[in-house]
């Protein structure tokens, strides 16, 4: 017999068993069970609970842990509440573009969330989340990939692909050149009505230091990088009957200004 936590079945009576994510009580005999957790209902709600940092314990019943509560009722009735719909709203707008990894803090597996960007773990409240991104190592570390910046052997250092040039290590080396360096912005500017409109994607070129291709989304082919190439493949007759990706409606390619 399907019972345990991990399926928010736990018993009941002598002939009944509860579902305690759904709030329902099912007749205690495998098939009933086995129809209940693989029922479209259950799953739904056990997607919501992995997704919002609902668990449940026979002590405290079923626990919220971004709202630090217990609560009774329906799970979807808690996730509309104010607190809660804030806190996932504020999580996601913190973490939003930012490489910072919740799901597993959200599916009740850790109590860190992960920053890739920085490789390092931090304690998930919104306050540390909020800190962590705007620190200048984040800051710094997150525009690197985006603008083709590179650690050279000089630590004080960093080479700029873009514009061949060496530019301080340090953040506002970094903030001025991404942001006010003309040669640099120009060359996004130049590369925008590609990446945006005709589905070229700039990201492996600007992360690989030896990379001398882009990459066309729409044809999965390789180009190199310089404008008269790139002009002459988007006007090939493949490239224009391709269909359009679905990257060319979003500006995710273009670094923020
Ligand atoms: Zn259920
Ligand atoms: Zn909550
Ligand atoms: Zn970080
Ligand atoms: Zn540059
Ligand atoms: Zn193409």
């Amino acid at each position: 017999m399907i019972t345990g936590i991990c399926y928010g079945i736990v018993a009941s009576t002598k002939t009944r068993v509860r579902c305690v994510f759904c709030g329902v009580y099912i007749p205690k005999a495998s098939k009933c069970i086995e129809e209940h957790i693989n029922g479209a209902k259950h799953k739904e709600n056990m997607e919501l609970v992995y997704e919002n940092g609902i668990s449940y314990d026979s002590s405290r019943g079923l626990y919220c842990k971004l709202c630090a509560t217990s609560f009774e009722g329906s799970i979807v009735q808690h996730l509309e509440m104010d607190d809660h719909a804030n806190y996932i709203a504020t999580l996601e707008d913190l973490t939003d573009g930012e490489y910072i990894h919740v799901d597993a803090f959200l599916a009740g597996q850790t109590d860190v969330a992960f920053c890739s960007t920085c490789q390092v773990t931090i304690p998930c409240t919104l306050h540390n989340i909020e800190a962590h991104v705007n620190e200048d190592f984040h800051i710094m570390e997150t525009l690197k990939p985006l603008n083709g910046l590179f650690s050279v052997d000089n630590p004080l250092e960093l080479w700029c692909k873009v514009c061949d040039v060496y530019i301080d290590n340090t953040t506002p080396g970094v903030l001025e050149h991404s942001e006010d360096d003309d040669h640099h912005v120009n060359w996004f500017k130049k590369m925008e009505p590609y990446t945006a409109n005709n589905g070229i994607s700039i990201g492996n070129y600007l992360t690989h230091e030896f990379e001398n291709k882009v990459y066309c989304l729409r044809c999965k082919a390789e180009i190199l990088c310089n404008t008269e190439s790139i002009d002459y493949h988007i006007q090939t007759d493949a490239h224009m009957s391709a269909e359009p990706h679905h990257s060319e409606i979003s500006d995710l390619q273009i670094p923020p200004d």
